[in-house]
């Protein structure tokens, strides 16, 4: 067949240890065996590849393969040798560009099958993604026959640990953590409420079960399904229940989401040694839990399904920031008395901190529709004056000529890291090349471009001798127009829903972010816009829609704040808005 002593690789690889699947060594031995059919072969040891425990549904955190196709590319041996074609990918997008490349270098692989083909790889990549789904039922009913002797396959809840030297899901109570639960349950039944209850653990210097400092509020009585939280745990009165909930990838976003699994797959055990909380507060704790969310959703306590205005339907949600601690500003709560013209429920926004883990003092919760007329409001009085325009850039000029001689200071360091940033691009290139397109070796590479950029673009600045930005007054009276008609048609009804999108976006590239300031409760809102520069700079306001990375990029990753002409806050106005 072949010509004689040839050099051989091999590749193995184990997925879960779940299945007891063959050893690495099981694997190499045969491959030995496999390469005794085929003519004469010589292993050498540093052409034996291995990844243990390993899924092969992704490439790129598998050392062994990235290390056997970098050694593919010199050429030290003429054939990769494995158990199976599922051994090196099962992933419909690796396999073949692992084949072509191997193929591009002279290198066959060879399995119990023998010499692969492209057809086999062609077959493989149909049947691949099965494969994978077996693997998964596999693992999931090894894990429903262990619940079913009452055995907790899944994580560790709050209250527990693992039985020392018991076997896997064997759980025993944790005798420090079941008096925090017991206090939990008996603080919530006092009437206490779930934030004066996490606050209480937090200033107790109780690590919270995520091993953080803060309690979160949700801890207790949020979470999924039946089972709302700690308190509806039922685990604490000796119930187990598994697999009422699955998770899957959703092929739209890539994110997990959760599924709830039909009542006849939900595997209910008896486990009483793990009883924590007695029936008596167990009973009082859920008949207080159920009054209070009838109180919030209604009779049956069940949160209605309502639209909602999401995020990236909304023009400043995701802009907002506390004015208090500088940290996001979420959707906390909607206003159930009040819904808009399409009947959407108002939504009203309140730093993340305060309300989850009472970390910030800025409790206020704001109205997101009267905190994006605010915004919009102030944007029209500010920022379509091509007068005032003026003036914030003259303002801004003065500021980044003092930038400008700090920068200079730093040209010696900002060339160095320029040097770094550059090595790094070419080193994530060449795997690029190499291995072929990995989704997050393509990340790492985007941000270090990005990095590459800013350093340059910083370095330019810095070096130059005189910048003097040209603001031409045509530039800045376009500007005016252009946030006039976006006003109109934010603030107007009617606009068509594409039209929309294009306001929206032509928005969202003139403010990096929006700082809420905290004010006394029926005060006026009080919120400073953070625009960027490049817009008042006269780039176009009404692109082709940008991703945020195309703008950081092009904007060298910095926002710039608007600066404020003196004294025209009029206090007794009752929307202010104050661009800094
Ligand atoms: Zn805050």
């Amino acid at each position: 067949m072949k010509p004689a002593k040839q050099i051989a690789a091999a590749y193995a690889r184990y997925s879960t240890d779940e299945q007891n699947d063959k050893s690495i060594d099981d694997q190499i031995t045969l491959c030995n065996q496999i390469a005794k059919r085929h003519g004469d072969w010589t292993f050498k040891k540093e052409f034996l590849f291995d990844d243990r425990a390993k899924s092969s549904a992704s490439m790129y955190d598998r050392p062994g393969i990235l290390a056997l196709m970098i050694a593919a590319k010199s050429k030290g041996f003429n054939a990769v040798f494995c158990e199976s074609l599922d051994r090196l990918s099962r992933d419909e997008e690796d396999l073949p560009g692992i084949f072509k490349r191997l193929q591009f270098h002279g290198i066959d692989i060879i399995t119990l099958g023998g010499v692969t083909t492209q057809q086999d790889i062609q077959i493989r990549c149909l049947t691949g993604p099965i494969a994978l789904k077996d693997v998964r039922d596999k693992v999931r009913r090894h894990h429903d026959a262990r619940a079913r002797e009452g055995l907790i396959p899944g994580g560790i809840a709050y209250g527990y640990r693992k039985k020392p030297g018991g076997q896997n899901g064997e759980r025993e109570i944790d005798l420090a953590e079941a008096a925090v639960v017991i206090r939990i349950f008996r603080e919530y039944v006092s009437g206490k409420s779930c934030r004066d209850i996490a606050l209480g653990l937090t200033r107790d210097g109780i690590p919270s079960p995520s091993g953080a400092k803060h309690w979160d509020q949700g801890t207790f009585t949020h979470g999924r399904g039946d089972s709302r939280g700690m308190i509806g745990n039922r685990l604490y009165i000796g119930i187990a229940v598994w697999d009422d909930y699955t998770t899957i990838k959703s092929p739209y976003t890539g994110k997990k989401v959760r599924r709830k699994n039909k009542p006849e797959d939900v595997i209910i055990t008896d486990v009483p040694h793990l009883r924590i909380i007695d029936q008596d507060l167990w009973d009082r704790a859920q008949s207080l839990n159920r009054g209070r969310a009838e109180k919030i959703f209604g009779k049956g306590g069940k949160r209605t399904k309502v639209s909602r205005r999401t995020t990236v339907e909304n023009l400043i949600a995701g802009l907002l920031i506390c004015g208090q601690c500088g940290g996001h500003m979420r959707i906390s709560k909607s206003n159930s008395k009040r819904t808009d013209a399409a009947g959407v429920l108002a939504s009203r926004v309140s730093c993340a901190a305060a309300t989850s883990t009472g970390t910030c003092e800025h409790r206020k919760s704001y109205d997101l529709d009267i905190l994006e007329r605010t915004v919009l409001d102030g944007v029209k009085k500010h920022l379509t004056s091509p007068a005032a325009l003026m003036e914030y850039t003259k303002a801004y000029h003065e500021r980044w000529a003092e930038r400008q001689k700090a920068a200079h200071i730093n040209i010696p360091q900002k060339q160095k890291d320029l040097n770094r940033a550059t090595v790094a691009c070419d080193n994530a290139a060449t795997a690029i090349t190499e291995l072929g397109a990995i989704p997050a070796l393509m990340q790492r590479m985007k941000a270090l471009e990005v990095e590459r950029a800013t350093l340059e673009n910083d370095l330019e600045h810095a070096k130059a001798e005189t910048n003097v930005i040209a603001l031409h007054p045509a530039v800045i009276k376009k500007f005016a127009t252009d946030i006039k008609e976006i006003h109109e048609a934010l603030t107007g009804k009617g606009t068509n829903p594409e039209k929309m999108m294009l306001f929206r976006a032509a928005f969202r590239n003139i403010f990096d972010r929006i700082t809420v300031h905290p004010t006394a409760a029926r005060k006026p809102y009080e919120v400073t816009p953070l625009a960027r520069l490049t817009a008042i700079m006269g780039a176009e306001l009404f692109p082709t829609m940008r991703t945020a990375d195309e703008m950081l990029a092009e904007q060298g990753g910095s926002a710039v704040p608007i600066r404020g002409a003196k004294g025209e806050r009029d206090p007794r106005a009752s929307n202010r808005c104050r661009p800094s």
